[in-house]
């Protein structure tokens, strides 16, 4: 069927009721974008609604392939007109699948790739559908690099708008704290600048506000000399040396330079060729690390951690930071079933410490894992309420992660593994956790439990910017008064 031949469609409306949307009024938005539209079993469909996690199964009425700001104004203006339920896509990366609408309308912007790098004001100008890849190959031809995160195929756009971390924040802070300026699509379908010095309200909810408040069509982010070499890589040793090793990590990441960051992961070994074979399959405990400094500091920082007891293994050492950015995409295979959960960490107490390595004892799945990353730095000195990201007490973000074939049969003991261990993790939060890291299941009270004492200035905003709740298919901050939570 072609749009001319659709005598109408029905989509899903901004509250899940059905909306009658007539064939000619299909077609009119169609001939007014550069770019494609799709709808189920037409052209790049399959494609464009496939996304990262495989557990999400949402099928969206249509699809508009945005080429540029005006596709993404014009797709704006259809959505809020009709009131048909509006999702984004910029890297189809977010766990709870938030890129999909289910019946209504999805915005895929993942054509919009433009990188430009600016050597003169320092700026990378990024497209908001670049991954994190696109961004880092084409600075690091510099020798400059922003703030992003670990794995390479990740989206920058739902990366950054959520906050954003990596190797680099513990030198930088939030990927937000990169952020110069955007150009944003509003609800009106009004295309802005946003920075500091232009709708500077604007720019402090669009920095962690996680698409609430409009759509960004290009990021501005801020750049910095890194690499093109840094000392990286990954060393494991046996679960009898787990309590000895995150002991090694809290007193390494007490007093670590800037340049190093690390993060401990607990998991049974993948059959890696960096690892010894008889050890495949057993439990392990592993230190990812990255030092972007001088190579001759990083082996002195690195020196205590090399000669921790006696490693299974130890792949460390110099490499292009463009190879450190994507060593962990294997182990986020895209399509396999993915449950998280997550938490900030204020430290690491002797507690938590003894909590995640019995959750290690517990841990039957090849692939399951608990993650602690060191983010304490930089994102600590600037003022809470520098920008609706908040969780500027953060020193440690804890994720537990399970992943699993949709065949697995015991793919729900995993899933209640996670749960688990969540639980038991959950008492030593900061009391935040990070929207980015959000599951489908989350309730409410956890987006306003992730932003904290922001919250309230990003749903007022949300209510100037965004009254009638069109950007809702997200980590979603309904506009005061109607959200107006009780925060105590
Ligand atoms: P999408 O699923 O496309 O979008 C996510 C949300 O952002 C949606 O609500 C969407 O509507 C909104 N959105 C997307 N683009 C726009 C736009 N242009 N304008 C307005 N709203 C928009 N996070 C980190 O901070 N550090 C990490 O190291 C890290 N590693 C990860 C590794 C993997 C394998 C995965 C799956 C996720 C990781 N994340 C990490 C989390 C990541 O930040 C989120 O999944 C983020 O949402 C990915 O962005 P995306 O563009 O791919 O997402």
């Amino acid at each position: 069927m072609t749009v001319e031949q659709m005598s109408r469609l029905t989509l899903a409306g901004l509250d899940g009721d059905p909306r009658e949307v007539a064939g000619t009024t299909i077609a009119q938005l169609a001939r007014g974008l550069s770019g494609e539209l799709a709808w189920p079993g037409s052209g790049e469909y399959t494609s464009a609604t496939r996304i990262w996690n495989g557990m999400v199964h949402r099928r969206p009425a249509l699809v508009v392939r945005a080429s540029d700001a005006v596709d993404v104004q014009r797709t704006v203006e259809f959505c809020a007109e009709h009131e048909v339920e509006l999702s984004v896509r910029g890297g189809g990366h977010h766990i709870a699948g938030l890129a999909l609408s289910d019946g209504g309308l999805t915005l895929d912007l993942s054509g919009m790739r433009l990188v430009s790098v600016d050597l003169d004001s320092g700026v990378v100008e990024v497209g908001p559908g670049c991954t994190l890849g696109d961004v880092d190959r084409a600075t690091q031809q510099y020798g400059l690099a922003t703030t992003l995160g670990f794995v390479s195929q990740t989206g920058v756009a739902g990366l950054t708008l959520g906050g954003g971390f990596g190797y680099l924040t513990r030198r930088f802070g939030w990927t937000v704290d990169e952020l110069q300026q955007v150009e944003i699509v509003t609800a009106d379908g009004s295309l802005r600048q946003s920075s500091l010095r232009e709708s500077p309200d604007l720019f402090w909810g669009v920095r962690g506000g996680g698409g609430n408040l409009g759509v960004v069509t290009e990021f501005a982010l801020g750049l910095h000399s890194v690499g093109p070499q840094v000392t990286a890589g990954v060393i494991a040793w046996p679960a009898a040396d787990a309590s000895s090793v995150l002991d090694l990590f809290r007193q390494v990441t007490a007093s670590a330079p800037r340049e190093l960051t690390l993060a401990a992961v607990l998991r049974n070994a993948p059959p890696a060729p960096w690892l010894p074979t008889a050890a495949h399959g057993t439990p392990i405990v592993a230190l990812v690390v990255c030092h972007s400094g001088s190579l001759a500091d990083a082996e002195a920082a690195l020196a205590p951690i090399r000669a921790h007891r006696r490693p299974l293994a130890d792949a460390t050492g110099v490499k292009t930071y463009v190879e450190q950015q994507s060593m962990l995409d294997g182990t986020q295979p895209a399509g396999l079933h993915h449950y998280w959960k997550s938490e900030f960490l204020p430290a690491l107490d002797d507690d938590l410490l003894h909590v995640v390595v019995d959750q290690l004892r517990d841990n039957v799945s090849a692939a399951n894992q608990i993650v602690l990353f060191h983010v304490a730095g930089a994102l600590n000195t600037r003022p809470a309420d520098a920008c609706a990201m908040g969780n500027r007490d953060a020193a440690y973000a804890c994720m537990v992660q399970a992943s699993w074939s949709g065949a697995d049969p015991a793919g729900p003991g995993y899933h209640d593994w996670v749960q688990r261990a969540w639980e038991a993790v959950r008492p030593h939060s900061t009391g935040g956790n990070y929207v980015n890291f959000q599951t489908g299941d989350e309730p409410d009270d956890r987006t306003v439990a992730a932003y904290g004492d922001t919250y309230r200035r990003l749903a007022d905003l949300k209510a100037t910017y965004d009254p009638g709740n069109l950007f809702r298919v997200n980590r979603n901050v309904p506009p005061r008064p109607a959200s107006v939570p009780d925060l105590g």
